[in-house]
């Protein structure tokens, strides 16, 4: 299996838009954070987790032969706003693409992108998608797929297991039945928006520390960093098996 990170930024993207601060004019290219999502290659399947707004960028930059399916944590628009950009692999593969996403983030979906499902014509414009609601582990072309629930807010997100790899994108709680889901998993990607301070809806960096501490992956990737976060200087002071991940990082897993 293998993990490619296409983004490891915030909603706003790093740099943010106007703003002239130290991180946001860094020349470290690990300080330059697209929108948080991740590719996965397993079972000989090519999927994503997420469609930000930076999609089609992520993907020229990483491309896939093709789309098999798409995981949805959650419809804030900075997971979600790309949606239009999986065309191209509708019209090279002549199919819909398959997608999983709980049932309120499935219905924020169809909401705000009501076009794919009304009965104009499809034209050139509209996705062709499938989406499907899941509360529980499922398989889908021969992959294990573990959503685990996490606390973003006010809200109920999913996270996704797929073997010894757990990915758990904006989140300031892991409730205890989650935490069970994770026993025994290798590489986990978890939410640390900056080192503070806290947020109502993420994990700061330290939070997130103590989080990954309880876990317990032999390797924790911190993800979905805000420009308060200078890479080398945050890095500096992590522990062994935690550190900060980049876009553009891969991760071969067994
Ligand atoms: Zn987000
Ligand atoms: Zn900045
Ligand atoms: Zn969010």
């Amino acid at each position: 299996m293998r993990v490619t990170f296409l983004g490891t930024g915030t909603s706003t993207g790093v740099p943010v838009v106007g703003c002239h601060c130290r991180v946001c004019t860094s020349s470290d290219p690990r300080n330059q954070r697209l929108r948080q999502s991740v590719k996965i290659e397993a079972n000989g399947k090519h999927f994503l987790i997420d469609t930000t707004p930076d999609l089609r960028l992520q993907l020229l930059r990483h491309p896939i032969p093709r789309l098999d399916f798409v995981l949805y944590t959650h419809s804030h628009s900075d997971h979600l706003m790309g949606l239009d950009d999986i065309r191209p692999f509708n019209f090279r593969q002549r199919e819909a693409i398959h997608a999983f996403a709980s049932a309120p983030t499935a219905k924020a979906i169809r909401r705000a992108f009501a076009y794919i499902w009304d009965s104009s014509q499809i034209g050139g414009g509209k996705p062709q998608l499938v989406l499907h609601e899941v509360d529980g582990p499922f398989t889908h072309d021969g992959v294990d797929i573990v959503p685990l629930p996490v606390t973003h807010g006010d809200w109920t997100i999913l996270g996704y297991r797929i073997g010894g790899f757990a990915y758990i994108t904006d989140t300031n709680g892991i409730p205890d039945d989650t935490l069970r889901l994770l026993d025994g998993v290798d590489t986990l990607a978890l939410d640390a928006l900056r080192p503070a301070p806290r947020h109502p809806t993420h994990f700061t960096i330290d939070e997130a520390f103590a989080v990954a501490q309880r876990i317990g992956a032999r390797e924790t990737w911190l993800i979905h960093l805000a420009h308060e976060a200078e890479h080398g200087e945050v890095e500096a002071r992590l522990p062994a098996g935690v550190r900060i991940a980049w876009d553009g990082l891969e991760l071969d897993l067994e």
